[in-house]
């Protein structure tokens, strides 16, 4: 355990299931439990398909399930088999409180921080529940009793994949299985481009392929579902957009206005971060979005710029390499101006 916990903090705390933790959980799930997943705030492709990746693996091996997500998500993630059966903590809270208070284990998917689930995370930490963390993000805490940690994993679904198949039940994965998980890869993959995108992503998804991913659909259902009010956001954000060359960096700002005029829809602004990306020589893009009660921030980043860094040392936020998420609590205006004067600060970074 010594050595496997020093090679998890050089690891930047990746930590797998050892082969006794592995018997531990087998056992654990061997006779009917209630379990609880829970994901993060905003949930994206990748939570709510693992979450109902897991959801609808756990239902085959006959446990009582529910799934928490603290506040709702975007439309083009419902069709994902089980979504009838999600609870959202923001709708119901008195319900999402009775199952978390009841749930013999919890899992934990797609985030590294109990703050990221808001006021569910407070509920979690309460119960004698069983913990159990699956996640790809840096720096995870440690609140859970189980920890399956890769920040190396494209995706906590990937992730997902591995569980079922360390618990000896890769068989078990049919069809609707196999449609939440690949739709967690393919999205926090960008379609199978970001850089952990690995051969064992590929290998993964071909065996959700193999039992019965329908990677058309999957695709269809989440990005050919826009409003034409989405796409024209869309192409407003983009004329919107700022350069600023002599950092390598862009940015796109939209207020709560903005929003309005457009119809904002919950994912409405999801994937817009990376488009400033595709402009050559951009390094460094940042999205800032007016919500209601804060300024809901986004960073994507090329090559060796550490976003994560950056969103925990000025945004109180976190995530991955390149892709990490902020808020900021002031108006707009002044965040913008707050962001774009640190950015002389890190100019010889984004200019290597
Ligand atoms: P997005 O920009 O798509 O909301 O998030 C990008 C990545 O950063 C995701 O992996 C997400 O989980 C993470 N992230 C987003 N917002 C926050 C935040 O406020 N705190 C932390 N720790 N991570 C975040
Ligand atoms: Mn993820």
């Amino acid at each position: 355990m010594g050595q496997l916990y020093i090679f998890a903090r050089i690891l930047n705390f990746s930590k797998t299931l050892t082969h006794q933790e592995i018997i531990e959980v087998q056992q654990l799930l061997s006779t009917r439990k209630s379990i609880v997943i829970v994901t993060h705030k905003n949930p994206d492709g990748d939570a709510m398909g693992s979450s109902l990746g897991l959801y609808n693996y756990l239902v085959r091996k006959k446990h009582r399930v529910k799934v928490v997500t603290p506040n709702g998500y975007p439309t083009f993630l419902q069709w994902l088999p089980g979504d009838d059966k999600v609870i959202e903590y923001s709708e119901t809270p008195d319900r999402a409180e009775a199952v978390i208070k009841k749930a013999d284990i919890i899992f934990c998917l797609d985030f590294n921080a109990l703050r990221r689930i808001g006021e569910v995370g407070i509920l979690v930490k309460k119960t004698k529940a069983t913990k159990i963390l699956i996640d790809h993000h840096l720096q995870p805490e440690k609140f859970a009793d189980y920890m399956l940690c890769d920040k190396r994993s494209c995706s906590t679904s990937q992730l997902v994949f591995d569980f079922i198949a360390f618990l000896g039940d890769k068989k078990l994965v049919n069809k609707k299985i196999a449609n939440c998980l690949y739709t967690g890869i393919m999205t926090d993959t960008l379609n199978f481009r970001v850089n952990t995108t690995s051969a064992h992503t590929h290998r993964v998804t071909a065996e959700l392929i193999e039992a019965g991913a329908q990677n058309t659909l999957a695709y269809m259902n989440v990005f050919d579902t826009n409003t034409e009010n989405r796409v024209r956001m869309l192409g407003y954000a983009l004329q919107k957009m700022t350069l600023l060359k002599e950092f390598n960096t862009a940015f796109i700002s939209l207020s709560a206005t903005e929003l309005k005029k457009f119809g904002f829809q919950k994912g409405d602004t999801e994937g817009l971060v990376n488009y400033p990306l595709s402009v050559e020589g951009i390094r460094f893009s940042a999205l800032f979005i007016e919500m209601k009660d804060e300024i809901k921030i986004s960073f994507r980043s090329k090559g060796n710029f550490d976003v994560n860094k950056f969103a925990r040392k000025h945004f109180t936020g976190g995530g991955h390499l390149n892709a990490a998420g902020g808020e900021a609590h002031t108006m707009l205006d002044e965040v913008l101006t707050n962001f774009v004067n640190l950015l002389p600060e890190y100019k010889d970074q984004l200019l290597k």
